[in-house]
């Protein structure tokens, strides 16, 4: 558990409870979660929040792919697993050999996947997705009248066990009288096809809610919703939530390498592009764009050091930065906060700042940055990715 302090994350392991627990409250206890633990779990390390997370009884994990769903089983993840999307057709035999879901894109990747299950001679776990008007994937209703017999047939496939139908909503995290209608509208043609497979008794979960859903529409909760970024701590539209007391997970950090004073007229960073307005007290500090804090910032963000928040000059290097530290003593090894935790700096003046959602920074600290993780306000374990 070796910490470097040169750029780290820490994660506060008992925020993520909190929030699961937030969860857990809006959907009561017979709905299940589905935890989306995709990309890393946003960036905030997926073993360390997939077990945590099944400790306090998420009963399924969503990921983008294949890699991710192993990943999870070496972690030692037990629970169902469903990947959200599209695993290559010469990957089946590791879909069934690691216990992974696969979702049934349309119909003919539905086909193709249920042929080579049945050449390698065995039965695939799947969920079926339907299009209902966010045009990424999805079984759609071609106004042929086939999509609900399509769906029914796949049902009895000897190759393909369905156990669950979803879709997912296009714009439930947006407030407008427009967003809600269309939510609404795709909930609406959701239902039509579950009711069916309802009527016919098939015994399928039922989910289309993300973050936003599962927080503005409790009655689309069906049997199962799958939030992500609320788990982390953050809302998914950006703003706070009055239904849900979240609190962030990740805090960035980095400390400061060197101080030094900067004459009145001279130049910090590549290009140029900042001259010492007066004699200035400048930080550098090793955290840069490959660690994932973009450069777009680069004479535009602030950072937090010694109860002060500290402008950063000149552009950002890959590697590096520069803080304007005239009005803080701050020292070599002083830790340096970019957003989170108990820092003023909320992730989302980060996103704003560079025309983006909280979304993109958390999954963007890259895995040059250490996972410190918390619990009690302890370090109880470091991750670092490039060992
Ligand atoms: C990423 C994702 C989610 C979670 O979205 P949040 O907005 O983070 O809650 C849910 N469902 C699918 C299909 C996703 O791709």
């Amino acid at each position: 558990m070796y910490q470097l302090k040169r750029a780290w994350a820490e994660i506060d392991l008992d925020a993520v409870e909190h929030n699961y627990r937030e969860v857990r409250r809006l959907t009561g206890d017979k709905v299940k979660i589905m935890a989306v633990v995709k990309a890393n779990a946003y960036g905030h390390g997926s073993s360390q929040v997939s077990r945590l997370l099944e400790s306090c009884g998420a009963d399924f994990f969503g990921v983008s792919n294949l890699m991710e769903g192993i990943s999870l089983r070496r972690a030692g993840v037990e629970k169902p697993v469903l990947i959200l999307g599209y695993t290559p057709l010469d990957s089946v035999r590791r879909l069934y050999e690691f216990d992974l879901i696969q979702t049934l894109l349309d119909r003919d990747y539905a086909r193709l996947l249920a042929e080579a299950a049945a050449r390698e001679g065995f039965t695939l776990n799947t969920h079926i997705k339907l299009d209902t008007g966010m045009n990424r994937i999805g079984f759609r209703d071609e106004g042929d009248g086939e999509l609900i017999s399509e769906v029914s047939r796949l049902c009895y496939h000897p190759n393909l066990k369905v156990s669950g139908i979803f879709t997912h909503f296009a714009a439930a995290d947006e407030e407008t009288p427009q967003a809600e209608a269309f939510t609404r509208a795709q909930h609406g043609r959701f239902m039509e096809v579950c009711r069916v497979l309802e009527e016919n008794a098939y015994s399928l979960d039922i989910h289309c809610c993300n973050s936003a859903a599962t927080v503005f529409y409790p009655e689309f909760h069906h049997s199962m919703v799958r939030p992500g970024i609320i788990l982390y701590g953050c809302s998914p539209t950006g703003k706070p939530l009055k239904e849900i007391s979240l609190k962030p997970a990740m805090k960035l950090m980095s400390a400061v390498e060197l101080v030094k004073t900067v004459k009145k007229g001279e130049k910090i960073s590549y290009g140029c592009t900042f001259e010492a307005p007066r004699d200035m007290r400048v930080a550098s500090v090793p955290i840069g764009y490959a660690d994932g804090y973009p450069r777009s910032l680069s004479n535009r963000g602030f950072a937090f050091a010694r109860d002060k928040i500290l402008p950063i000059v000149g552009r950002i290097c890959m590697d590096q930065l520069m803080l304007d530290a005239s009005e803080a003593n701050v020292k070599p090894g002083d830790p340096v906060a970019f957003f989170g935790g108990d820092s003023p700096i909320e992730i989302e003046t980060v996103a704003e700042l560079t025309n983006t959602i909280n979304y993109e920074i958390m999954c963007g600290v890259s895995r040059r940055v250490q996972r410190v993780y918390l619990r009690g306000g302890q370090i109880c374990e470091v991750e670092d990715y490039t060992l």
